[in-house]
């Protein structure tokens, strides 16, 4: 199974991914989460990556496609993956289905998760993220006044970029360059749309229904 998840930032995509992955028995492959170990890293793809996160741009295509392309040739995503973030604008979808072309594969499925502006916001301003094993909290929804991970016991951290104005800026990026993948892919007839609301569980349900016609 090959399939790519997308959603304005906040949308619960990283949540989705790793309940999605895990039942599905692939890699969770997000674009956010390299970029970020690169940053943490000190490497000099998180340092130019760095600049254009901070400001709430997309990294530039040829930058972001090779660290995809190299990611993919990996051992574990031979079978099959699961993209978070990944592609977020038009050409970066066309590059990924050359690339699947060249090895003989193609993408299954577009699942797109689907919430409203004002649940975004609500969902971005009180994200924590555990430093230690990256789980994705919510300060009000998990009731997290501790900034401690129950999972690991890891300090929890505020991401820089979902500070208020930088969310209102990649809010916009979102319209306007990534919300057209809605059409293109859909278009291709690969596309789902996935209700995002309500409890955890109950869109990773809704999610795996709509997976489900798509496996082999
Ligand atoms: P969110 O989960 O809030 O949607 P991500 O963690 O996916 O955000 O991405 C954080 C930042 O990393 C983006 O704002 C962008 O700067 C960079 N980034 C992630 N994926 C891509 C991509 N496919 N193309 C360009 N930049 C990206
Ligand atoms: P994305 O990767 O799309 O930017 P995340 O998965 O990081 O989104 O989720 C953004 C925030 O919303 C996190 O704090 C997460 O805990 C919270 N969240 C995710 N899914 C839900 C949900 N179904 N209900 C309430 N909060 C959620």
């Amino acid at each position: 199974m090959r399939l790519v998840l997308v959603g304005p930032p906040g949308a619960g995509k990283g949540t989705q991914a790793q309940y999605i992955a895990s039942n599905l028995s692939i890699p969770k492959i997000s674009t956010g989460d390299i970029f970020r170990a690169n940053v943490s890293g000190g490497t000099e793809l998180g340092k130019l990556a760095k600049t254009y996160m901070d400001r709430g741009d997309l990294v530039p295509d040829e930058v972001t496609i090779a660290m995809v392309r190299d990611r993919l040739g990996e051992d574990d995503a031979q079978d099959g993956f699961l993209l978070d973030g990944f592609p977020r604008n038009v050409s970066q979808a066309e590059v990924l289905r050359d690339m699947l072309k060249e090895w003989g594969l193609v993408l299954n499925l577009v699942l797109e998760l689907v919430v409203d502006d004002d649940e975004v916001v609500r969902r971005l301003a009180g994200r924590r993220t555990c430093s230690q094993c990256g789980r994705i909290w919510h300060v009000e929804f998990d009731d997290k006044r501790d900034d401690k991970c129950d999972a690991c016991g890891g300090a929890l951290f505020q991401r820089d970029d979902d500070k208020e104005d930088t969310v209102r800026h990649r809010l916009e990026v979102y319209q306007q360059q990534t919300a057209p993948l809605i059409s293109h892919y859909a278009a291709e007839d690969i596309l789902v749309g996935v209700d995002a609301t309500g409890p955890v569980e109950e869109v990773t349900q809704r999610a795996m229904e709509a997976i489900r016609p798509f496996m082999g």
